[in-house]
């Protein structure tokens, strides 16, 4: 399954490493929920931190000497975004002083990061305004702790239970006070001194509020990402992954280079691999690799995808999800969604998507990977796996990958695929209407070579606008160069079409009587000849790259404009015209959004289980 680019979502901590295993007397956490809390976690309950003399405290109240600590709050948490291990009756004592002084420097450099030199200005580090306020409440809680125990070391005398104290002080004084309240500050107090802990025993626990958009950690060091991308860089590309990075820090000369006592956890390098840029996604493959796409296919996806469903689920058969009762649509033609999968079980990692970096280049499948299995199906809720009413005939495809075996499972393939899975349904389910549903994979969405795409078009005319396809030879196989290199040869765009159905032409007729005869028009004549005016002022594109426009934009730019329009946003791709050419519906799932096809959950199972056996280069172990 897929595993999400994760938010932050635990501690993760170290509980090992921070409490003993003595019972201690409660802390007194029997209190009112502190409602007026600035900030939106709940309190944490539960903190172990049960220092004796607290029941001297008149803001505090006595609690019985007992090592149960009350979970009064425990609904409030359940709210919590930051998740915490309950660490009943464990004795949390207070850090070290010099740990503390360790991560007040420390807490500094990330609320204002030392400048390389004097001139230069402080580097924002991006926090939002919670977590920063966050951070720094820590600081004055630190701060204040260390003036508390400093003061007793010069011989003024402090009290005992100076963490607890500080972190009750620091509380109140930063005015988290509950009117009415037995116990003021409490719950805050809890907070400081848990997060206190977290960050002492691992600087990338702070507790910031959102990972994504904010946040510095030791992945936010220039130098450090390129050290982590270059060691995955010599890794095969199914082996990238956030163990992989764990497992780069986990040996003493990197811990001790970090000042850490140990690895990272595998959601801190997930979201390390999500900052540097790689995506939990497919193999870029096949020649519409333009990946400044990606953004815009997204969002048309996401506003097609969804509403056709929704205008079909009307006529399709629903099960109740509280007793699985069935629910056929009344007196109409039925529709049936198969949704179509394939998933390749390699000898050497077993694995279909992994985590690809936003530059990495569109490269031959299945190179290199030793033997392989693809597995493609196409699934019903109605049916199952799709056969003929007999059984005899199915449609599943078992294919070896490689050069050496069966070739690559390419558009051709998922053609030929989607052609007999159309031909049981046509003799065997006609009176349905029957809609395929797709991952949006290059080799799934691929168009008619020479559609219309905006990507590359000159502003102007062009006497060298062509569109480059492999050259097939008379065996209707791919050209190859003397060095091996696929041959390709060029064919001009195909025909836009106006608004009112008229095909356009977007070269120059042979036969115009001008000197661009037979050139490519460019956009602004094209658009122009769409009825926009003044079209030449316009640049071709926004920035370097087509991605670079604001969003949402539409006439920015030239290759903006001609890229919204309605003909460049619905070029059919040739799965959709085979399907449509029979009676039936392609519809393709958006981008990222494979957890949309049920068919990956019939999968995970099996490929969780391959994948935790070990590698192997075995066929017959497929
Ligand atoms: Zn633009």
């Amino acid at each position: 399954m897929d595993k999400p680019i994760t938010q932050w979502q635990s501690t993760n901590m170290s509980v090992d490493t921070l409490s003993s295993s003595e019972p201690g007397p409660s802390s007194g956490d029997t209190h009112q929920p502190e409602s007026e809390l600035p900030i939106t976690a709940a309190p944490l309950s539960n903190s172990p931190d049960t220092e004796k003399g607290l029941q001297d405290d008149a803001q505090s109240v006595a609690g019985p000497e007992t090592d149960q600590i009350d979970d009064s709050d425990s609904e409030a948490e359940a709210e919590d975004p930051i998740s915490t291990q309950p660490r009943k009756g464990a004795y949390w004592p207070a850090p070290k002083l010099e740990d503390i002084r360790g991560a007040i420097k420390d807490m500094e450099d990330i609320l204002k990061p030392p400048r390389k030199n004097r001139h230069q200005s402080y580097k924002d580090p991006g926090f939002d305004k919670k977590s920063r306020k966050r951070l720094e409440d820590m600081l004055v809680f630190m701060r204040a702790y260390i003036r508390i125990k400093e003061g007793k070391e010069s011989g003024l005398g402090g009290p005992t239970n100076a963490w607890t104290k500080a972190s009750m002080n620091a509380a109140r004084d930063l005015g988290y006070i509950k009117k009415g309240s037995k116990t003021p500050g409490d719950k805050k107090a809890r907070e400081l001194r848990k997060w206190v802990h977290d960050f002492i025993a691992d600087r990338e626990e702070i507790p910031i509020c959102d990972w994504k958009t904010s946040g510095r950690s030791l992945i936010d060091d220039e130098d450090f990402a390129q050290e982590i991308h270059t060691h995955l860089q010599t890794l095969k590309p199914s082996e990238v992954c956030a163990e992989a990075i764990v497992r780069f820090l986990d040996n003493p000369e990197m811990l001790s280079r970090l000042k850490r006592k140990k690895t990272i956890s595998v959601e801190t390098a997930q979201r390390w691999l999500a900052k540097m840029g790689y995506r939990w996604t497919y193999d870029p493959k096949g020649q519409y690799a333009d990946s400044h796409e990606c953004s815009d296919v997204v969002g048309y996806q996401n506003n097609h995808f969804l509403p056709a469903m929704a205008q079909l689920q009307p006529r399709m058969t629903m099960w109740t999800s509280k007793d699985g009762e069935r629910n056929d649509p009344p007196g109409v033609r039925r529709v049936v969604v198969w949704y179509h999968d394939e998933s390749t079980f390699y000898a050497h990692d077993r694995c279909r998507k992994r985590w690809v970096h936003k530059d990495e280049k569109a490269k031959p499948y299945a190179k290199g990977e030793g033997h392989s299995l693809m597995v493609a199906d196409f699934y019903s809720a109605e049916y199952g796996w799709l056969q003929s009413r007999d059984g005899k005939k199915r449609a599943r495809v078992l294919f070896r990958a490689g050069k050496a075996c069966d070739g690559y499972f390419d558009n051709d393939n998922v053609r030929t695929h989607l052609a007999t899975a159309m031909e049981i349904l046509t003799a065997d389910y006609s009176d349905e209407e029957h809609v395929f549903v797709f991952d949006n994979a290059k080799t799934h969405s691929k168009r008619l070579e020479g559609s219309q795409s905006a990507m590359r078009m000159t502003k102007g005319p062009s006497a060298n606008f062509f569109v480059e396809i492999n050259d097939i030879g008379d065996d209707g196989r791919l050209q190859y160069s003397p060095d091996g290199k696929i041959l390709k040869k060029k064919i001009p765009m195909s025909n836009g079409r106006f608004a009112d159905g008229r095909e356009q032409q977007f070269y120059w007729p042979a036969d115009c009587g001008n000197e661009l005869a037979g050139q490519f028009k460019g956009m602004v004549q094209i658009l122009e000849e769409r009825g926009y005016v003044n079209v030449s002022k316009k640049k071709a594109q926004c920035g370097k790259k087509f991605s670079d426009c604001s969003p949402g934009k539409t006439d920015c730019c030239c290759r903006r404009m001609v890229f919204s329009e309605p003909d460049f946003m619905t070029v059919e791709s040739i799965l959709e015209a085979e399907a449509n050419s029979q009676g039936f519906r392609v519809l393709f799932l958006p981008k990222f959004h494979c957890e949309l096809n049920p068919i990956e959950q019939c999968w995970g199972y099996a490929k969780r289980n391959y994948r935790l056996l070990p590698a192997s280069s075995s066929e017959t172990d497929l």
